[in-house]
């Protein structure tokens, strides 16, 4: 029996076999000071009280109390690998970015997967999107494509951002989540509806990691050596072949097994069969931009692979677990505003929002040197900047380098042919409103012509029995935008809840506490 285990739960056996016949290392406090005894407290007499320069104690405890850096506030549960990323076909008439200077160049990736919504401990196996994250530790500093497992997203506008994700959290009187602020938010977004039907179709709950695509989702510039753009998408397609969980197999795992997708990743490379994914782009002039039927920056929408179709570039592979997971896991942070020159942002409003969030999420959740964390830092460029300070500097602080710019003693100097390419923008400064910005044909071709009569039926019924949930005046509202995609859509999702609203149980009213104007809290009552 115990020779089946998996290599995850003979972490510890493995850990002792690497170090053969080592002797262990002497105890040390946080400071390297040598230790006798780390079993018994020190204290005045045999039952206490305990003393303050009991420093063993101490500085065990004080630590212990510091342990939990704030979670992510999305994406929190996850699971990291590292590998490669190697050229197979050449871009370099795209991009002039070393990373992709020839075929059969490799540069090293760390990358990151992910659920959204749950909090650090929750179960792997949710209907959820899965974050695909991937570093590049390029010559040219580090290139973080920071994707998830779908094309689109729910929004086009980052200013809804936060609104989104609270309603996908937990509601802020009960704790518990909220099918009416779920369906709610959705169905007073119709741009949603695109990835929400992606969400309850089949690919909703991924088998692990390794079995789903990735995509860096917005559109990008892409800059060649002679300072030509393009736009371009990134699609990461796994080589394992795509594989989903039913949903009554996902919810068995939830209970039995909530790290089943952590699981299966580090096993997989723990054995040896390391997955990969082949690594693809697409391209649009900026003529064909202006030509082109959508926003080709709206990322509730693709860029039709027909007309845009796929071209190879490289494979990923990830071949190490992390051998640390706090050190490089936790630690682990993307930002989509570190790329290399060759690289660029595209006018997408949420990658712009992005390009902000990200860093300014990680100098709260990790501080402001995060970038000289190990897992972090861009070892294969050499970082010469004038920024100084600041908590938990690791190194040296650039020494007695100047610290200011321009200075005349030249410790680093910008160099023109790293300036970004320039556009035009011209128009009026507005709040433009975005919101029915064709909002249904891609997700009618989608349910039409990309899912098979099954696939179909299993969305509505996913559909429905999550939607079940909400008030009937929000299921009424998400029934039109399903009939606005196409009537089929829409009745089928209203016959099952006709069902489901027919057999559930009348409920008594609850009574929820409320105060208006004042604070939830409620008063302590007088003795
Ligand atoms: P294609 O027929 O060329 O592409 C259809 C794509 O749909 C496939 O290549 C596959 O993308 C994806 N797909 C297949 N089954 C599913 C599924 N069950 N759930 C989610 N995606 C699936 O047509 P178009 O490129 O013109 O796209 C048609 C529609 O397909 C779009 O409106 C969009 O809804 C959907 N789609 C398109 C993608 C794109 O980048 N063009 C990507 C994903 C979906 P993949 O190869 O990436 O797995």
């Amino acid at each position: 029996m115990a020779e089946n285990r998996d290599k995850s739960c003979d972490q510890m056996k493995l850990w002792k076999e690497s170090r053969g016949l080592q002797k262990p290392d002497t105890l040390t406090t946080g400071a390297g000071i040598p230790i006798g005894d780390k079993l018994n407290e020190q204290t005045a007499g045999p039952r206490g009280p305990l003393l303050v320069q009991d420093v063993v104690f101490t500085d065990e405890m004080a630590h212990f109390d510091r342990e939990r850096i704030p979670e992510r506030v999305v994406h929190a549960k996850g699971a990291g690998a590292f590998g490669y990323f190697e050229v197979t076909h050449d871009i370099t008439r795209f991009c002039k970015a070393k990373l992709f200077e020839h075929v059969g160049k490799t540069t090293p990736i760390a990358v990151r997967f992910s659920t959204v919504a749950g909090e650090s401990g929750s179960a792997d196996t949710v209907r959820d999107p899965r974050g695909f994250a991937v570093k590049f530790y390029t010559e040219e500093g580090n290139w973080d494509l920071t994707g998830n497992n779908t094309p689109i997203f729910f929004i086009r506008d980052a200013l809804l951002f936060p609104s989104f994700i609270h309603s996908q959290k937990r509601n802020p009187q009960t704790h518990m989540k909220d099918p009416d602020m779920v369906w709610d938010f959705w169905s007073l977004r119709p741009e949603s509806l695109h990835q929400v039907s992606f969400l309850f179709s089949d690919r909703g709950i991924p088998d692990g990691f390794r079995h789903m695509n990735g995509y860096g989702s917005h559109t990008f510039k892409l800059i060649n050596a002679e300072g030509q753009p393009i736009y371009c998408k990134f699609h990461y397609k796994t080589d394992q072949g795509i594989k989903n969980l039913p949903v009554e197999e996902a919810e068995r795992l939830a209970s039995t097994n909530p790290d089943y997708a952590i699981g299966d990743l580090f096993n997989a490379i723990a054995n040896g069969n390391f997955p990969s994914w082949t690594f693809y782009v697409q391209v649009m002039t900026f003529d064909q931009a202006e030509e082109f039927k959508f926003n080709p920056f709206d990322l509730t929408k693709v860029w039709s692979h027909k007309e845009y179709p796929l071209i190879p570039v490289g494979k990923m592979v990830l071949n190490r677990n992390p051998i640390n997971y706090f050190a490089e896991v936790e630690q682990l942070a993307f930002d989509p505003s570190n790329m290399p020159p060759g690289v660029e942002p595209s006018p997408d409003k949420m990658l712009q929002g992005r390009l902000f969030s990200y860093p300014d999420t990680h100098r709260h959740r990790l501080g402001a040197n995060y970038l000289q964390l190990p897992v972090n830092c861009p070892y294969k460029a050499r970082v010469a900047n004038y920024q100084r300070d600041g908590p938990m500097c690791m190194f040296d602080n650039q020494g007695g380098a100047p610290n200011y710019y321009p200075n005349s003693f030249s410790a680093a100097d910008t160099q023109p042919r790293f300036m970004e390419s320039k556009f035009k923008v011209s128009p009026d400064v507005w709040r433009y409103n975005s919101a029915d910005d064709d909002n249904v044909t891609q997700v009618s071709t989608f349910y039409r012509e990309v899912l098979n009569e099954e696939e179909r039926q299993r969305l509505c019924q996913n559909l429905a029995g999550a939607l079940k949930g909400a008030q009937h005046f929000i299921q009424e509202r998400m029934v039109q935008n399903l009939m606005n995609v196409s009537p089929d859509y829409g009745k089928r999702v209203q016959t099952l809840l006709n069902k489901y609203n027919a057999e559930a149980p009348k409920k008594p009213a609850v009574h929820v506490y409320h105060r208006a104007g004042a604070s939830a809290v409620a008063a302590p009552s007088k003795m």
